[in-house]
Parts: C-alpha cells; structure tokens; sequence
C-alpha cells in the first residue's frame, strides 16, 4: 500500500510514485526471474548431484531465502533435492529435517502431487538409514499411498522396491519376494529401463541371501540388459561383474571368462580404468586356474591389466597384480622375474603397516611362493629357511585363532619342519619335498585371493557409488558406506540378522558392540564438516582393524558404529570393547586443533531377546548409560 505524507508536494509526490512503482515492479519482475530461474537451477542441480553434491549444493542454497516467492510446487522440488543431496551425504538427520519442512508445506496443496511421494519415500530412506525401521515402513507406505492415488506406475514400483528391501532387511524374504515381484510386474508394465533394472538388480540380491545362486544370477543377467538399454552401462557392467566374480568363486571359470569378455566388448574410452584393471586381472586369474590351465594367456592379460594399473593409486590394485604377475611367472617357469613380482609384493606390503589381516596372509601367501620358486630354482637352503618363515609366519596368523583344525594344521606343519631339519643334517642337496603340503598351500592361495577379491569388489563398489552418486537405488543396493568404505546400515543388519538366528539356534554367545564418537557436533562446529567426515572414517578404520575375520563391524548411523560378535561373552566383549576404545583414544591426530578423539561403547549380550532389535536397544542403554558417567568409557550389562 502506497502512503504519503500530507505535506508533500504533487511535484515531488509524482517522482515519488514512478520511482516506487518503479520499485515494486523490479520486485515483480525478479519475482518471476527467480521463478523461471529456479526452473533453471533445479534441472541443473539435478545433473550436478550426479557428479559434484557440494557444488549442487550451493547452486540449490543460493535460494535459501527466496523460498517465499518461489510457488508450492517448487518449495516442493527445493526440498526434495536437498534432502536427496543430504541423503548422498550421508546426512540422514539433516534429510528427515528436510523432508519433513517439505511435507509440511505440500499441506498447502489442493490436490497431491507426486513430489509428495517422493519426499515421502527421502523421509522414509533416512528413517531406514537411521535404523528406525517401522517409522521408514510407515512413510514408505504413506508415499506408495499417494503413489496410488496419482496412478504413476513408475513411483508405485519404487515404494514397492523400497518395502521390499526393508523386507529382507528385516529377514522377511517371503514378503520382501512378494513386493519385489510385484514391483517387477508393475515396472514391466513402463518403459523405465532404470526401474527395471533396480527392480531385477534388488531380486538378484534376495536371491543371493536366500543363497540361490542360479536365481540371483538370472536377476542380475536381466537387470544387466535393462541398465543397458537405460544407457547406464556401468550399472549394467556392475551386475556382470558380480556375476564374474561369483562364477569364479563357484570355480566356474569358463563362465568367468565370457562374462569378462563381454564387459571388454562393450567397454569403451569413458570406462573407468579401475574397471579395465579388475576385468583384465580378472581375465588373467581364471585363464589361471581353470582345467586347461593357460599360464600364457593368463600372461597376455595380466599386461592388458598393467597398462590400466598405472592410473590406478589403490593399493590394492598394485598388490593384487603383483601377487598374480608372481604366480604366472613361476607356473611359466620365469622364476627371476617371478622373484621380482614377489620383491614388489614384499615391498607393498611393508609400505602399508595399516593393513593388519591382508598384510599378513599375504606375506604368508608370497612367502610361500618365493620358496616354491627357490626349490624350482635348486637353492634348497633358502627354499628350506623361506619355508620356514612361513610356518613362523602362519603361527602368528593364527595364534589368536580359537580354532582346533589350524592347531592341527601347525602340528603337521612343526613335524614336518622337525623332518625336514634331518633330511638336511643328511643330505645337502636333499630334494625339498614339492608336495609339500600342497593342498594346504591351494588353499591359503585361494583364501588370499578370496580376502584380495572381496577388497577390490569394495573398492569396486565404491569408484561405482562415487561415480553415480545421484542413483540413490544403487546405493541402497550397495552394501558399502561411502563415507567409511565399511558396511552400511543395511548390510550390516543383514550380516548381524544372520549372527543372531545362527546363535539362537545353536545357542550360542553373541555380543553386540554400539559405538558412539563423543562430542562429534563439537568437532564438526569447531573443524569444519569435511574435517568431521575425515576423522568420522578414521575412527571406522581404526575400529574395524581391531575386530576379529568374523565380527561385523559397520555403521549404524551418523557418528554411530556396531559391531556385532559371534561366539563372544560379555567379559570378551567388554575386552574388545575396551581395545576399540584405547585404540581411538591413543590414535595421534595430525589435524591443527584436535588433540584427541574419544568414544563411548555400550555393550549387550544375548539372554532371551526375541529378535536382533531388541538386543541392539539394549546395547543402546548402556551406550547411554557410559554418556551419561562421564563419556570415553564402555558400560556392559
Ligand atoms: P555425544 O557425546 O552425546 O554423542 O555428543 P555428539 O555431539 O557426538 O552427539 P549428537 O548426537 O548431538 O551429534 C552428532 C553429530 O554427528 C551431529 C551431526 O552433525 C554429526 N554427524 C552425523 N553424521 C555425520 C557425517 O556423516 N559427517 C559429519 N561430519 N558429521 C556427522
Ligand atoms: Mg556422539
Ligand atoms: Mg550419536
């Protein structure tokens, strides 16, 4: 409303008019530009997300405050994408915030609309992230309601694939089969060649819980097809991937070898060099060990895989080359060069303190090569005391290990030392007995590429989330945390499911560990969220080094881990508990202003809880209890 003074002139009331009409019409004018402009944005952003989430991110915040004049239906879009860039960043709490304000204000709407659902479904996956699995069912329901409503097929099959996937995280594989069927029905009825793909790609996944391996194979096959059609080709070479690997760990490695084969066919420049790395080392390995073994061929793609190595820094990759290159080597007779490989081996693994379990089984793998080499090459001596190494070596490796077949096995192995030691006080040129234990030696061989395998397939999946990052539902089908590189939530829960039934069933101990960084919102205010996202992977490292091969170690949410402990009784809980805790509490942060970082360990073991959760909640009062005493602590029942 205009008001003038009464003592102003007409003169200068006529300048004042123009220049406040002037005025208000600029405001409508970039009223409607910030209309149009937020149109513009909001596509853009939704592109960006794909490859750069801090930059969308400040793109989509630039309209923080023009949220006013921006009409319902784009408040609605604002809040939807950023709680999906906050979900991408693992910042579930900010996003349930998020989609609530959205929802709140989609009250204003006269009728629904499908923006409702999906900031329904973000709310829902940031409950599911933040473990709160019935309030996550009820919002995906709510979502699919609307869903309904609409009639849009598209958003009916997503909330049916997200409560199919709450299914098998809750164990309930009949329900999880029924909606994921029904999502596979409603998807086959569009032409979205992505949804297809998610809904083929999440039965392949039940599938494999359910240890069907054929069934999960046939999915992942056809949602390879599907994400193919989409144009996502690496989605798609991510299902033919996982069907490799699992050919090779079923030892089919014929089939192996034409999956393989068809991911280099269809690779092209844009294929990421990680990618050709693992295919062609892959290539190699099962050209290795298949029935008519061919170490030249195997050789012939192991420099295939060189030529990517080189872009690659992951150690990973270098030590897994390496470790391969020395074994075609040596089965081609090459024993020197063999020895190189080996010498690079030795020197990786040295470089690399921070790996504890690798580290060691694979200087006992390669040190046990580098003998076989030197009894190839007739220096019987240093094959003997390399021999040797190993079973000190192995001795160890084990030594932890409550296991009475390994005891067995390094009973075998001191004997057959004590054997050794005569043939040698007898004989100089004594022939090293070749078949020294030689299943024994397949074995370990294969565990080792199994634990290296199992790595790059993480590795894997975390280049395939980075690289796709906006594709929420390949990373919920993912089972790795992008921020921590350990198991996410839901991979975590499935794991530990598994622990819980085996323990009721057989009776036996079982621990639950829930881990709590202190003052972590002090951190991040103090430091900086980059900073916080550092020390909070950290802390993940440093944790899941302490656990032992069986334990599940993952995040559970935000600044929040568990562990959870086969076998394990409260008193060697609280000893693993307390590890964990002095481990992270003596760590030495290089970061200006930090000096130390603590966490507080809540502790249950298994009495007569009914389900997992139960025995979770009550890991959760005693991490709350050991807050409340003072913090840096672990509390048990
Ligand atoms: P307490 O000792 O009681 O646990 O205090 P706290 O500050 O650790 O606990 P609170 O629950 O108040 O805050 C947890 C903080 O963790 C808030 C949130 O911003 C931060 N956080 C959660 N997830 C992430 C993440 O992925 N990255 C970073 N940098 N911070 C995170
Ligand atoms: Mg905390
Ligand atoms: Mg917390």
């Amino acid at each position: 409303m205009l008001c003038f003074a009464k003592k102003t002139s007409p003169a200068i009331r006529v300048v004042l008019s123009i220049a406040l009409f002037f005025f208000s019409t600029t405001a409508f004018v970039q009223e409607s530009i910030d209309i149009k402009q937020f149109n513009l944005v909001a596509e853009q952003v939704e592109e960006l997300k794909k490859t750069d989430l801090v930059l969308s991110l400040k793109q989509l915040t630039a309209f923080d405050n023009l949220l006013s004049v921006l009409t319902v239906e784009q408040n609605l879009l604002y809040f939807k994408l950023l709680a999906e860039i906050q979900i991408e960043q693992n910042r579930y709490s900010a996003a349930k915030k998020t989609a609530t304000k959205g929802l709140s204000i989609g009250k204003k709407l006269a009728s629904p609309s499908i923006l409702m659902s999906e900031l329904l479904y973000l709310r829902g996956f940031a409950f599911e992230s933040l473990g709160d699995i019935p309030q996550a069912t009820k919002e995906y329901k709510k979502g699919l309601e609307v869903a309904e409503t609409l009639h849009n097929k598209i958003q009916v099959a997503e909330g049916l694939i997200n409560l199919g996937a709450i299914a098998y995280l809750t164990d309930n594989y009949k329900r999880s089969l029924i909606l994921l069927n029904d999502a596979y029905n409603i998807a086959g009825q569009t032409d979205d060649e992505e949804l297809k793909g998610t809904a083929n790609t999440e039965l392949g996944i039940v599938y494999a819980h359910l240890l069907q391996d054929e069934q999960s194979m046939a999915y992942y096959q056809q949602s390879y097809l599907h994400f193919k059609k989409a144009g996502m080709l690496l989605a798609a070479h991510n299902s033919l991937h996982n069907i490799a690997l699992n050919h090779i760990h079923n030892k089919n490695y014929q089939q192996a070898i034409t999956v393989f084969k068809t991911i280099i066919t269809e690779s092209n420049k844009d294929t990421p060099s990680d990618r050709m790395f693992t295919v062609y080392s892959g290539m190699a390995r099962a050209h290795l060990k298949k029935e008519d073994s061919n170490p030249d061929a195997a050789y012939e793609y192991l420099l295939m895989a060189k030529q990517y190595l080189q872009f690659s820094e992951k150690m990973f990759h270098q030590l897994k080359f390496y470790f391969d290159e020395a074994n075609v080597l040596y089965k081609l007779g090459h024993y020197d060069d063999a020895l190189i490989s080996i010498a690079r081996v030795e020197k990786i693994l040295a470089n690399h303190k921070e790996m504890t379990l690798v580290k060691k089984e694979g200087y006992v793998s390669i040190i046990n090569l580098k003998s076989k080499v030197f009894y190839k090459q007739e220096k019987f001596q240093q094959a003997y005391e390399t021999k040797s190494k190993v079973i000190a070596l192995t001795d160890k490796l084990y030594e932890n290990e409550d296991n009475r077949s390994i005891a067995q096995v390094r009973l075998q192995l001191e004997a057959e030392q004590a054997d050794k030691q005569n043939e040698i006080l007898n004989n100089q040129k004594i022939r090293y007995e070749a078949s020294f234990n030689e299943a024994r030696l397949d074995n370990e061989e294969q565990r080792i590429y199994l634990i290296i395998s199992a790595l790059l397939v993480l590795a894997f999946a975390w280049v395939l989330v980075k690289l796709i990052q906006s594709q929420r539902k390949l990373r919920v089908a993912s089972s790795i945390d992008t921020l921590t590189g350990i198991a996410n939530r839901r991979s975590l829960m499935v794991k530990s499911q598994q622990v819980f039934k085996l323990a009721k069933a057989k009776q036996v101990n079982l621990s639950i560990l829930m881990i709590d960084i202190d003052h972590f919102k002090d951190i991040n205010d103090k430091l900086g969220h980059t900073i916080g996202d550092k020390i909070l992977a950290k802390v993940a490292f440093l944790g899941a080094n302490m656990v032992r091969k069986n334990d599940v170690f993952g995040r559970f949410s935000g600044e929040e881990f568990m562990v959870c402990l086969p076998k394990t009784n409260m008193e060697s809980a609280m000893e693993m508990g307390e590890s964990i805790r002095t481990c992270i509490n003596k760590y030495a942060w290089q970061i200006s202003l930090l000096d130390k970082v603590s966490v507080s360990i809540g502790i249950a073991t298994l009495t007569d809880d009914k389900d997992l959760i139960s025995l979770v909640k009550r890991a959760e009062e005693q991490l709350y209890q050991a807050k409340a005493s003072g913090r840096n602590r672990i509390c048990g029942q």
